[in-house]
């Protein structure tokens, strides 16, 4: 599950580090810090879940909810913030001034059946 000795890790996958904050984290069901916070800067060309590598990541943003078609990871869009939660690692997508939204992790998608939803074209 784990990816090691990955030097390459984050090349072509432009993010801009962001000043950690507060958030709503709907795992843990409270307020929570969120210390790791980022900002996309560009598509996803490399899945961030299996690190299978998108030769059409265009072709996936199309969708409004882009996933990764070989694991369903949910797809980071550009110029969109994303924190992930000091206390349970969950990931979430941090809009300024609303909800926070869940990017399920592999095993959270499973245990919401989510895989099982994937369009295959
Ligand atoms: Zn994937
Ligand atoms: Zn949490």
């Amino acid at each position: 599950m784990l990816f090691f000795g990955k030097k390459d890790k984050g090349a072509g996958q432009p993010i801009h580090p962001l000043v950690g904050r507060r958030a709503f984290c709907r795992i843990c069901d409270s307020d929570q810090m969120f210390t790791k916070c980022w900002r996309r800067a560009a598509m996803v060309r490399q899945c961030t879940g299996c690190g299978a590598a998108f030769e059409n990541s265009g072709q996936l943003y199309q969708s409004f909810q882009p996933q990764c078609p070989h694991c369903a990871e949910f797809l980071e869009q550009p110029g969109f913030d994303y924190g992930m939660c000091d206390t349970c690692g969950s990931k979430f997508e941090l809009p300024d001034g609303a909800k926070p939204g869940l990017l399920p992790n592999k095993e959270q998608r499973q245990r919401m059946g989510i895989f099982g939803q994937i369009r295959n074209k």
